[in-house]
Order: C-alpha cells, then structure tokens, then sequence
C-alpha cells in the first residue's frame, strides 16, 4: 500500500434545528462543515466541498436566496477565507489541481465547493446521482443543481470501490440519508479511519444509537444499518470521523487544514 496524507478543515459554520440531527432534541445546533484532503502518490483528492460562495454575502437577501427552502431554519456562519478553494490555496495546494473530488451525497452543504475544483473528477453513487438528477427532488429543494451538475468528469460507482486499488482510499456505500450516501475509509499510518458524513453526525448518534428526525431520513433502517456498520469497523479499531460533530470538529483543526496523524487519531476518544 502506497503512502498516504490525510488533512482536515472546517469550511464554515451553520446553525439549524438540533433535532434535525438528533430526534428528540430541541433548540437549535451550530455544526461544522468538514472537508478533508487526501495527498497520495497517484492524486489528490478531496472529500465534500463544502457551501457555495454566496453564502458569504453580507447582503441577507442573496443569503436567503441561495438557501432557498432552509433559509428560515439556518443560520449561515462563513465569512470569506474560509471557503474550500481558500483552505487549499492558504496551504499551498491549487484547486485546479485537484485530481479527485469524493461528494458523499449531494446536499448543498456537501458539494457547495465543486465550481472552485472545476478539472476534478466527481467520485459519485450511482443512485446518488439519479436522486440529484429527479424533477421532484430539485423541485422539493432537495437538491440543487447549480451546486453540482456543472459538467465536471465524472466517475458513478455502484456500492463499495477503492479508488487507487491499493485499500487505502476506500468509498463505502452509506445509503439512507440519502439515496445514494457513501462514507470514506482511509488508511493513515496503517490506521482505519472511518468518514461517516451525514450517515452519522454526531458522536452521540452512534453512542445512543438516535437517527435524525423523520424529515432528513430517506432511508432508517438503512441508517441504523450503517450505525452498526460503524460500531463493528470501531471495534476492530478504526477511528470514526463523524459528520458534523462540534466538538470533535475543534479538536481537529481550528477552521484551517490539518493534518491528521497517528497522534492525532490517539487523543481522540
Ligand atoms: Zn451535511
């Protein structure tokens, strides 16, 4: 297996409803969006794109309007600098050089970046792709389609798929967020680390076994499914990066790219 660098950056806050996360809370919940970077021998890749730039306007109304039907439920904390391209130009990488970019699904949190890495090869579910390509979905606001069907290269695979062939960068089918939902596995210094995305957002979804409410869930028994996919792959000793975890999120960089280490993945608990 080839050597590998895994980084981590936050590309932006948001602020929404906390039981969209987790059935059965109330008030509201800042989550980060994450972003990761992969160097390997044969590429360079990125997982999850983050939000699209007009989200950094002062201006509340173009805010609102990019939002669309969030706009009344989110908050949208992102300020210029913090956006993926910026992240990688601020650490010396150019976007246009991005061989690969890995979206877990294609939610406007998720795939806001993919116009700043315009000569990247988009890494997609199959189903994913029907689901973001479905009338009802992008009338719904589900999905929106300026945020990805932007004529990039595009690799659609079918469930599991190991991107160098070598099980260092491993796509994992994560369906039931939505249709098409994929997850990361990466080896790091001969460690599994498991990127959930939004198929487990929160270290306390996978403790209390507790699904987002009903109306973010395509699929919950495909959820749950994953939640024990997760615990085996943890028993077995891989480190689980989840998918908008606050505090976990903290203690992985302060906004900007870091790389994470065996030490790294020591002090997390
Ligand atoms: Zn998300």
């Amino acid at each position: 297996m080839e050597e590998l660098k895994l980084y981590a950056m936050t590309c932006g806050w948001i602020t929404m409803p906390y039981g969209f996360f987790m059935a059965g809370e109330t008030g509201s919940l800042a989550i980060p969006i994450p972003c990761y970077l992969i160097e390997h021998p044969k590429g360079t890749v990125l997982f999850d794109t983050g939000l699209e730039l007009p989200l950094q306007s002062d201006d509340e109304n173009v805010v609102k309007k990019a939002l669309g039907g969030f706009a009344e439920l989110t908050t949208v904390d992102f300020v210029p600098g913090e956006d993926v391209a910026k992240r990688l130009e601020a650490f010396g990488v150019d976007p246009l050089k991005i061989n690969y970019v890995i979206n877990s699904h294609l939610h406007f949190d998720h795939c806001g970046g993919n116009a700043c890495v315009p000569n990247a090869r988009i890494v997609i579910q199959k189903r994913e792709w029907e689901a973001a390509k479905d009338e009802e979905n992008i009338e719904k606001g589900i999905y929106v389609p300026r945020h990805y069907d932007l004529g990039h290269e595009r690799l659609e695979i079918d469930g599991e798929h190991d991107l160098f062939g070598d099980g260092s960068v491993v796509l994992i089918p994560s369906y039931g967020h939505t249709p098409g939902h994929q997850s990361l596995k990466v080896k790091v210094d001969g460690k599994d680390v498991v990127i959930t995305a939004d198929a487990c957002y929160l270290k306390a979804s996978l403790e209390r076994m507790t699904l987002p409410d009903a109306m973010v869930v395509n699929d919950a028994q495909a959820m749950l499914n994953n939640f024990d996919l997760f615990k085996k792959l943890k028993a077995k000793g891989a480190f689980i990066l989840y998918g908008h975890d606050p505090k976990q999120s903290k203690s992985l960089t302060d906004g900007s790219i870091r790389q994470i280490t065996a030490d790294t993945l020591a002090s997390l608990s």
